[in-house]
């Protein structure tokens, strides 16, 4: 279905969360609609957005992962850089979307999208190498490793970081972010923790999501007013593929005739973002901190949308992409555009008390659209 991925490298799709059993109780009613078989969401009477998928209220979380996610892991064997982003108000299902929360004891069909892709990663490179050498040629080597951080008030935390101080709420982070020569974005300071199998990396992603609760409870703060950004690094070694001209003659052929193969170095980032909660902050009580916290998430969200707006626009493209504005787009500035595929994932409540926050982010995730 990314099949038409080369025209755009962003792509946007809307998930309609099923309605909670509280919303049920206190009798709400669904306004979202969806046409089976077309992308498009109607809200209310007479709203209608068109996206590039869309998951009405009975999607299960595997058709969201073969339909929007599985493509871009096979980009990360060719050294694609891709990024997911879970959008929409508090409440709305990013963290289930995304599998950020990770839980395990969640049912397999249950399972976001972080651990199917981390699944789908090993078992590819498994078969990677099993192929090498069934062809007679070294199999390709892999490092894999992965960091999750936590952007709170335009502040970097590092989830992987057990010694961090957590009661220092004002303590600032000793972690940088610095731009290589090439316009790479690389981050100093940060956990990284190198990983060799799935159950190794569900255990990271285990331990950055209790330490993103933990931290936000101790520090009295929710953690639907940060973002969340899960990172992992693929860094492959492999024999050059050959070219055409000698695909035609036999692979052993090849080998033996040249014992010298010629090896290339591909790397890769994946990022998966669950976004800190869309809602607009209430007028009341957002004073002090509050206010302040809320400054900083809408300036993320909006620069994000900017950014992404911008790429998407062919004019802008060649001129400015305001990625400075906010730390979000910073750290993300290599995987969005250039050789990146982003997908943006807009979550939303069906139910009609959130009608405008459903609007909202249909109108955001349309912008991001708008190519
Ligand atoms: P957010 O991260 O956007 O604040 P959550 O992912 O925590 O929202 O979702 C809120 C609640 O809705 C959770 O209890 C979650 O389990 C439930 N939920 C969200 N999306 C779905 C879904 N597609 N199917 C079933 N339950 C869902
Ligand atoms: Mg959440």
């Amino acid at each position: 279905m990314l099949g038409a991925a080369d025209e755009s490298s962003v792509r946007v799709a809307v998930r309609i969360r099923p309605q909670l059993a509280k919303e049920k109780i206190e009798g709400c009613h669904i306004c979202t609609s969806v046409t089976p078989g077309e992308p498009q969401v109607f809200l209310g009477k007479d709203k209608a957005f068109t996206f590039d998928y869309v998951f009405d209220i009975d999607s299960q979380q595997e058709q969201i992962y073969t339909q929007c996610i599985e493509k871009l892991i096979e980009g990360c064997f060719e050294g694609y850089n891709a990024t997911v982003f879970a959008y929409g108000q508090t409440g709305a299902g990013k963290t289930y979307t995304m599998g950020t929360g990770f839980d395990v004891n969640i049912m397999e069909e249950e399972q976001g999208i972080i651990s199917r892709a981390v699944r789908h990663l090993f078992k590819s490179i498994d078969e990677k190498k099993t192929s090498a050498i069934k062809n007679g040629l070294p199999p390709p080597e892999f490092k894999v490793n992965a960091q999750f951080l936590e952007l709170y008030n335009e502040e970097v935390l590092d989830l992987f970081d057990t010694t961090r101080d957590i009661d220092a709420k004002n303590k600032k982070s000793n972690i940088r972010i610095h731009e290589d020569s090439t316009g790479g974005i690389y981050t100093v300071g940060v956990t990284t923790r190198t990983v060799n199998t799935e159950p190794e990396m569900m255990q990271c992603l285990k331990l950055g999501a209790l330490s993103r609760t933990t931290a936000s409870t101790q520090m009295n703060v929710q953690s639907s007013r940060s973002h969340a950004i899960f990172t992992i690094h693929v860094c492959q070694t492999r024999v050059c593929p050959q070219t055409d001209a000698e695909n035609a003659t036999d692979n052993k052929l090849i080998s033996e005739s040249s014992p010298m193969n010629e090896f290339e170095t591909l790397t890769a980032k994946f990022h998966f973002v669950d976004l800190a909660g869309s809602e607009r902050l209430k007028r009341t009580g957002a004073t002090g901190e509050r206010a302040k916290e809320g400054i900083s998430i809408n300036c993320g969200l909006l620069a994000l949308g900017n950014v992404i707006s911008a790429l998407g626009d062919k004019s802008k493209r060649a001129t400015h992409v305001p990625y400075r504005d906010s730390k979000l787009t910073i750290l993300l500035q290599d995987s969005l555009g250039g050789n990146s595929q982003t997908i943006m994932i807009a979550c939303v409540s069906p139910s009609d008390r959130d009608f405008m926050e459903t609007l909202n982010t249909l109108k955001y995730a349309n912008r991001a659209r708008n190519i």
